[in-house]
């Protein structure tokens, strides 16, 4: 026998017995977006590499380390895209969406970033986001907040995420920060660590990010960006918070939410969980004012999040969120023999025509009545319709309730569908 060929470390398929809930998750999603009047972007998964090294930043864990990064044939250097606000920011630049406009967009699919695979930490990883371009104020800062919190309130997982937000400033204020920072850092070269003071040198503000207990510990004392805020930010990050509190929502301000991420200024905020263990934040965004124009586009205000799927979707398993999820299959059609299959196809197919909401699956393969009931029991449907001779003979199908205890009962054909309708209330 030949050697089986395994998928690539880290990067997971999505089984048959998960694809429900993957699906749950996705159909959630759309409807969420949707009652905001955002529209969906789609984007390619292969960029030019420059596009991420000029958007995310040199100097942060994506762009040093996470890249998957090749030469194409024409060695032109690619890369599998790790993040997708600079995909979206491209776009809309290229097709002049963004510059004197309003854009409210969403994009779901695949990242990819090499890290070390581990629960929550994948290769090939999916989010979903929203990108909002072309307004400044905190108003949308709060609604882009707001339209997460729904999501959360829909998959019933409200009380086990916490919002953690943080002004990060202007460009001015983080410079007259920096030095104050670096000070700092300085005198704490001995408790950092290689990146760090590599970083100490490059990035300053990285080193407050890095995920080292000992990092975090040397720096959990140093001067705080939100104190050093220019007025605008601060008259900015206080709307937010007043427009959060007005709303209901719960926060709490991280002076040492720096995101990994090169491109955000002012408002930046994390959904984080306690169930997850290490892989704590399902939700990440921000404000990026400068990022369209760093792309070359003319300036124009961004905000928006990404949010796991890998995360959310363990999050709801781990919290038995992902059982009663709408069944796979409503009903299932026999054919007790070859003579009837015919008859029962033709009944199955009229029902779809008549209600396509409905999910059905006909039997195929023979067997007896025993062998088909346990094929319905397994698919999870709620009735099962039997068809033999004396159905056919009498144009009239038998239901047999498969989650109740309830006689067996015939229906006529000509009146199958309202029957199903009723039952199903639809
Ligand atoms: P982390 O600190 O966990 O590495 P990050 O700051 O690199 O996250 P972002 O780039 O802000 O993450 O991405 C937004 C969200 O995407 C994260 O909050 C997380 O839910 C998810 N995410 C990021 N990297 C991965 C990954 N390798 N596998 C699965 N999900 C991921
Ligand atoms: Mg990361």
């Amino acid at each position: 026998m030949s050697k089986q060929i395994q998928a690539i470390r880290g990067m997971n398929d999505c089984l048959p017995t998960e694809t429900s809930l993957w699906q749950y998750v996705e159909s959630n999603i759309r409807q969420v977006v949707a009652s905001y009047g955002y529209q969906e972007i789609r984007t390619p998964i292969v960029e030019s590499t420059d596009l991420f090294k000029r958007s995310i930043g040199e100097v942060t864990d994506i762009v040093e380390k996470e890249m998957y990064t090749f030469a194409d044939r024409n060695s032109d250097s690619l890369t599998l895209r790790p993040e997708g606000t600079a995909s979206v920011v491209r776009a809309g630049n290229e097709h002049g969406l963004l510059y004197n406009q309003q854009q409210r967009l969403w994009y779901l699919g695949q990242m990819f970033r090499h890290e070390r695979p581990q629960k929550g930490r994948y290769r090939q990883f999916h989010q979903f986001g929203v990108e909002v371009f072309g307004l400044a104020g905190p108003d949308i800062d709060a609604e882009v907040i707001m339209l997460s919190a729904r999501l959360w309130k829909k998959f019933g997982i409200s009380q086990n995420v916490t919002l953690e937000i943080n002004s990060l400033g202007s460009a001015a204020a983080r410079a007259a920060y920096k030095e104050q920072l670096v000070a700092f850092l300085k005198t704490r070269e001995s408790e950092l660590d290689e990146d760090s003071l590599r970083r100490l040198q490059s990035n300053p503000l990285r080193v407050l990010d890095s995920k080292n207990p000992k990092v975090q510990n040397a720096v959990k004392d140093a001067p705080k960006l939100i104190d050093c805020l220019d007025e605008e930010s601060e008259k900015h990050f206080k709307g937010l918070c007043e427009r959060l509190d007005n709303l209901g929502i719960e926060y709490r301000v991280n002076p040492a939410l720096v995101r990994g991420l090169d491109y955000y200024n002012r408002t930046v905020f994390e959904w984080v969980t306690d169930d997850l263990g290490a892989q704590g934040t399902v939700c990440a965004g921000g404000r990026y004012d400068g990022l369209v124009e760093q792309l070359g586009g003319k300036a124009t205000q961004g905000v928006g999040f990404a949010i796991g799927l890998e995360r959310l979707v363990l999050m709801l398993q781990t919290l038995g969120l992902d059982k009663n999820l709408d069944p796979q299959v409503d009903i299932y059609i026999t054919a007790m023999d070859e003579s009837v299959e015919l008859y029962a196809r033709h009944t199955s197919e009229a029902l779809r025509d008549a209600l396509p909401q409905i999910k059905m699956m006909n039997h195929c393969g023979g067997g007896n009545f025993k062998k088909q009931m346990k094929r319905a029991d397994q698919s999870g449907a709620t009735i099962a319709l039997i068809i033999g001779q004396d159905e056919m003979a009498t144009q009239t199908v038998a239901i047999k309730h498969l989650r109740e205890q309830q006689p067996q009962q015939a229906v006529l054909v000509s009146e199958l569908a309202e029957f199903i309708q009723k039952l199903f209330n639809i």
